[in-house]
C-alpha cells in the first residue's frame, strides 16, 4: 500500500507540496507535475521523511535539472530537492574543501578559487549541482568529477549514512555506476595550491571556449550526444 501523502503534508507543511508542477525546476523549463515535491532543508528532516515514505513511493533526487529531461506525463512518485544545509561549503583543510550535494558547480569553483586551489577550474563550465555532478561524474575539457573527488556522504532511502571513498567508485566516461538507491549528501574534493590569478585566467579561457560551442543564452542542453566509447579524451574542442 502506498503512503498517505497528505497526511504526510499536514506534518511536513510548506516542504511538501503536492500536485506539483515541475516546469521552473529544470532547466528547458519543460515537463508535467509530480505527485509530490518535497524540499530538505537538513539531513535530519531528510532522514524522517524517509522513513515515512518506507519505500513505498518512487523516488527522485532533483539537483539544477540541467541533465534532467521532465516528462509531460505526471511523475508517480515523489521528487525530493535538497537544499539550506546542503548548500553549504567549506574548506575542511588546506587542500580539501567539503561542499553540499546542493552547492553549484560553478560555486564551487569560485570557493577554490576564493582559496587558491587550483583542479576545479572546469567546474565553472558546468551548470549544474555537486549530486548531478558526482552521478555522472560530470566533466570538460579533459577534467572530470572523478579527477578531485576524494570521497562522498550518502543515505540510502531507507535513511542509513555511508561514506564511500572515491577509490571504490567505479568512475567511467559521465558515469559513476552509483546505486539509485543512493542520495548523495555532500563530498570531499581535494585541490592543489596555485595562483588566484593563473585559476582566474584558466576560468576566463575555459568559459570562452565553453560559450562558442555551448551558447548559454540560448539553452543549449550542452553536448546533446555522448562522445563515442573510448574516444572521449579527444580534444573535440579544437
Ligand atoms: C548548457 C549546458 C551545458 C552542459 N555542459 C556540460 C559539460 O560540459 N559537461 C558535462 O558533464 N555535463 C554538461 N551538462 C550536463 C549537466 O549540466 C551535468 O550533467 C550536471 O552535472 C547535471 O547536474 P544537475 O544538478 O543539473 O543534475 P540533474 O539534472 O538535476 O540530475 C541528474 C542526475 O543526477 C541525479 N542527482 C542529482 N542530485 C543528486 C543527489 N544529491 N543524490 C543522488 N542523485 C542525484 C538525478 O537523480 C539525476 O539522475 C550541460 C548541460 C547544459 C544544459
Amino acid at each position: 500500500m502506498k503512503v498517505d501523502l497528505k497526511e504526510l503534508k499536514e506534518e511536513f507543511s510548506h516542504n511538501l507540496n503536492l500536485d506539483y508542477d515541475l516546469k521552473k525546476k529544470n532547466w528547458f523549463n519543460i515537463g508535467g507535475k509530480t505527485k509530490a515535491f518535497y524540499k530538505a532543508d537538513n539531513l535530519k528532516e531528510l532522514i524522517k521523511f524517509l522513513k515515512k515514505i518506507q519505500n513505498k513511493e518512487k523516488i527522485f533526487i532533483l539537483g539544477a535539472g540541467s541533465n534532467t529531461l521532465i516528462s509531460d506525463t505526471k511523475f508517480d512518485g515523489v521528487v525530493i530537492k535538497l537544499t539550506k544545509n546542503f548548500n553549504n561549503i567549506s574548506l575542511h583543510s588546506e587542500e580539501i574543501i567539503v561542499a553540499g550535494s546542493a552547492v553549484t558547480d560553478k560555486s564551487l569553483s569560485e570557493f577554490a578559487m576564493k582559496n587558491s586551489l587550483g583542479g576545479f577550474e572546469f567546474l565553472s563550465c558546468i551548470p549544474g549541482t555537486i549530486g548531478g555532478g558526482i552521478k555522472m561524474n560530470a566533466g570538460c575539457f579533459d577534467r572530470e568529477f572523478k579527477d578531485i573527488l576524494v570521497s562522498i556522504q550518502a543515505i540510502d532511502k531507507s535513511g542509513q549514512v555511508v561514506t564511500i571513498p572515491a577509490n571504490k567508485i567505479n568512475f567511467q566516461y559521465r558515469d559513476s555506476g552509483l546505486s539509485e538507491d543512493l542520495i548523495f549528501l555532500s563530498a570531499s574534493f581535494k585541490g592543489f595550491k596555485k595562483d588566484k590569478n593563473l585559476i582566474n585566467d584558466e576560468i576566463r579561457l575555459l568559459k570562452e571556449k565553453k560559450e562558442q560551442a555551448q551558447p548559454t543564452k540560448i539553452k543549449t542542453s550542452g553536448s546533446t550526444f555522448k562522445n563515442p566509447k573510448d574516444q572521449s579524451n579527444k580534444k573535440v574542442w579544437e
